[in-house]
């Protein structure tokens, strides 16, 4: 039997691009030298698209592959897909949810644990022999009974709530609706949240519609001894705000996987030692990207066998 031919678009693990040339006839447009000409001569024969969170798709790409149905894309965030103008296409636009949920949360954990408890900071300690020399680490803060702000509580954020509870946090939330199974106090107002809690964890979708949620004056209200945790996407923070709130004092300390311009870090919070950084680590374990890698490959699998 012929295969499927299957156009990937970006760069994938090695593992999924295997599973995908199991089943389909993958070609990698990324490896052309002349992606437009490839197109031009070629897109015709594309049913199927695979992309990721990190490579996106846009419009005009969308435009190109007249003859695609369905993209299927690997990670959970849709910021970077243009989904409303593939849907008014009447292309499906297949995504990984759910399996990645434990360790983002898990990741969101680690961040609020490792800024509060100065983890990264007294790791250089020790190593650079100041504790040996007699020197002493200042206290950190602890998490046991303060109150935790979740902006956002989906899939990833309800996880993290329940984490939270088993490190005797209390839990609140900020969302555009009321959740009304959630059993944790709701605020309609962000800096009222940021105001009463002790952290802010951000994880909710990036984008347009949430450029800027987490303003300077959210975070000058989560105040001097507050900590801001960003496992969502950079572009929901004010990052200038944050960088120089960061800087003096007036904010306490943050944890970040995610960052506006990624791979480009702000270089200010490299000297600073009230951060711990990432590189967009949320969902990367082995585990949890083979499973979303598998998921990219049954939502092809599913979407041409005909199933929902
Ligand atoms: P869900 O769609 O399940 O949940 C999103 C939540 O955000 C909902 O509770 C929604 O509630 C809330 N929300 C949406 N807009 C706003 C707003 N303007 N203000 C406040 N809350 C808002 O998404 P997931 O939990 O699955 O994932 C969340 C995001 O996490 C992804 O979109 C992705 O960007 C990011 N992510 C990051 C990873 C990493 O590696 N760091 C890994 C995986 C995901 P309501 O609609 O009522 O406002």
């Amino acid at each position: 039997m012929t295969k499927q031919p299957v156009l990937v678009l970006g760069p994938l693990m090695p593992y999924l691009l295997a599973e995908l040339e199991k089943r389909y006839a993958v070609e990698k447009l990324y490896a052309e030298k002349d992606a437009l000409k490839f197109l031009q001569e070629n897109a015709g024969r594309f049913r199927a698209a695979v992309t990721s969170t990190f490579t996106g798709i846009t419009a005009d790409m969308i435009d190109l592959l007249p003859q695609v149905e369905i993209i299927s894309s690997f990670g959970v965030g849709t910021d970077s897909l243009d989904v409303a103008y593939a849907n008014s296409r009447g292309i499906r636009v297949a995504n990984t949810p759910d399996v990645l949920n434990e360790d983002t949360a898990n990741m969101a954990l680690l961040l609020l644990l490792a800024a509060t408890r100065d983890l990264v900071k007294n790791d250089r300690f020790v190593r650079e022999g100041r504790w040996a020399r007699g020197e002493s680490a200042p206290l950190a803060s602890g998490i046991e009974g303060k109150r935790v702000g979740l902006v956002g509580l989906g899939r990833i954020g309800s996880v993290i709530a329940q984490k939270l509870l088993a490190f005797g946090c209390d839990v609140a939330y900020h969302t555009r609706s009321r959740k009304p199974d959630a059993p944790y106090t709701y605020y309609d107002n962000l800096v009222d949240l940021a105001r009463d809690s002790a952290a802010l964890i951000a994880i909710l979708p990036g984008g347009e519609a949430t450029r800027g949620v987490i303003s300077r004056e959210v975070l000058q209200a989560l105040g001097p001894d507050g900590t801001f945790v960003n496992v969502a996407r950079g572009t929901v923070v004010d990052e200038a705000a944050l960088v120089e709130l960061l800087q003096s004092g007036e904010l306490g300390r943050a944890g970040l996987d995610v960052f506006a311009d990624e791979p480009n870090v702000p270089e200010a919070l490299f000297k600073l030692d009230n951060v711990v950084l990432q590189p967009h680590m949320g969902s990367a374990t082995l585990e949890t990207r083979r499973a979303m890698a598998d998921r990219v490959v049954t939502n092809l699998e599913d979407y041409f066998a005909e199933k929902p």
